[in-house]
């Protein structure tokens, strides 16, 4: 038999990292909703927990695939992924300098704006696409953390996670990589340098639109990660047992579903390049695309199941395709199994700097050719 340690992460990730209850046969974990846990005559813990906001077991399950998946070595749920991602920042001391990629996700530079500069860290927004302008951001001895997004929300621009890490540790900085577009299927961006990788788990990692959750994966248990670990436990942005197990069934299947999302965003993405009524697709995939040959080197098997299309005639031509689609889900959010449309400028509002003719596309599972009909009937 193969010992555990050598089974694929598709293997681990489809048995929920092997777990079988020795007392009675049953083969997925129970759900722990036990907020403490008693202590023998000695005072001594009995199990692992003491107290839920420290810890549960149900969340040591889902934290030990995940760390695996991402070939890190350990990882820690969070409430959701802002919380994960705010807690990296948090971990830091007022007056540190940290580089950030300057497209990203529209709630981390907006919490980093808002709340992070008031809090005292000086950050500096680069485009983290380019090698040049990231090496010049860094200040050696000064800057703390690197923190790219890749492909990033919402015009799936590419950085170089292996150039990030070395210019990153060349300043004495640390690299954190948000990594919920590419999920660790397509990216393990720790094997590229990372130190540290945020995912927002509501996405991929949980995959059926039922759960807000983040997490982080830690390359090293060091002082970093010790900070993480008692900011999580202190300030208590702790997911709910039952989130906890509802994700790791999610994980399950993973595999499966990030790589037909790929395959599926991968056809739409070649149907419209070029689209008379499209003025441009942005998808990594596409060779066409900025970054390609950076996302075909970091990416394994696809190149995830987002994609933005731009539409020729502006926001308006934009807002009218997504109000004629009958499949797409007109919501926000991605990676679950239903395929969702997004006019990114409307939902950020004010602060947005996404294009007007721009839509994201998260692709689910339905079957590929009934969502090319629909973009198409919608076009008209
Ligand atoms: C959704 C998202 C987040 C925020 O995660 P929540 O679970 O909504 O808090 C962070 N980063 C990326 C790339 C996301 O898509």
């Amino acid at each position: 038999m193969t010992r555990q340690n050598d089974q694929k992460p598709e293997t681990l990730a489809a048995r929920g990292n092997g777990f079988l209850c020795a007392d009675t046969g049953a083969i997925t974990p129970p759900i722990h909703p036990s907020s403490t846990f008693a202590r023998d005559e000695n005072y001594e813990r009995i199990g692992q927990g003491g107290y839920s906001r420290d810890d549960n077991p149900t969340y040591t399950v889902a934290e030990a695939l995940l760390s695996k998946l991402e070939g890190g070595a350990g990882a820690k749920l969070f409430a959701s992924g802002m919380a994960a991602t705010c807690a990296v920042f948090q971990a830091l001391a007022p007056g540190d300098h940290v580089v950030v990629s300057e497209t990203m996700y529209f709630g981390t530079p907006k919490w980093l704006r808002e709340w992070a500069v008031r809090w005292g860290l000086e950050v500096a927004f680069v485009d983290t696409t380019d090698g040049e302008a990231l090496a010049a951001a860094v200040k050696p001895g000064v800057t703390r953390l690197v923190y790219i997004e890749t492909p990033a929300n919402p015009l799936w621009s590419v950085t170089d996670i292996r150039a990030a890490a070395d210019i990153a540790h060349g300043a004495g900085a640390v690299l954190a990589v948000d990594n919920t577009a590419a999920s660790p299927v397509l990216t393990r961006p720790i094997e590229h340098g990372a130190d540290l990788v945020v995912h927002s788990a509501t996405k991929y990692l949980n995959g059926h639109s039922d759960v807000v959750a983040g997490a982080i994966v830690t390359a090293r248990d060091d002082d970093l990660w010790e900070r993480i670990g008692q900011l999580r436990y202190l300030a208590g942005a702790i997911l709910g047992p039952f989130e906890a197990w509802l994700l790791l069934r999610g994980m399950r299947t993973l595999f499966v579903r990030v790589r037909q999302s790929s395959q599926s965003a991968m056809a739409i993405a070649r149907h419209f390049d070029g689209h008379p009524k499209i003025a441009q697709v942005c998808y990594p995939g596409l060779e066409s695309f900025p970054g390609h040959d950076i996302a075909a080197r970091q990416m394994t098997g696809g190149f995830s199941g987002m994609l933005s299309l731009r539409v020729a005639g502006g926001g308006e031509a934009a807002l009218n395709l997504a109000k004629r689609c009958k499949l797409f889900i007109r919501a926000t959010s991605l990676g679950g199994v239903e395929s969702l449309i997004e006019h990114r400028a409307t939902i950020e509002g004010d602060d947005s700097d996404t294009p007007e003719d721009l839509l994201r596309l998260s692709i689910g599972l339905e079957e590929v050719g009934d969502l090319i009909a629909d973009l198409e009937q919608a076009l008209g």
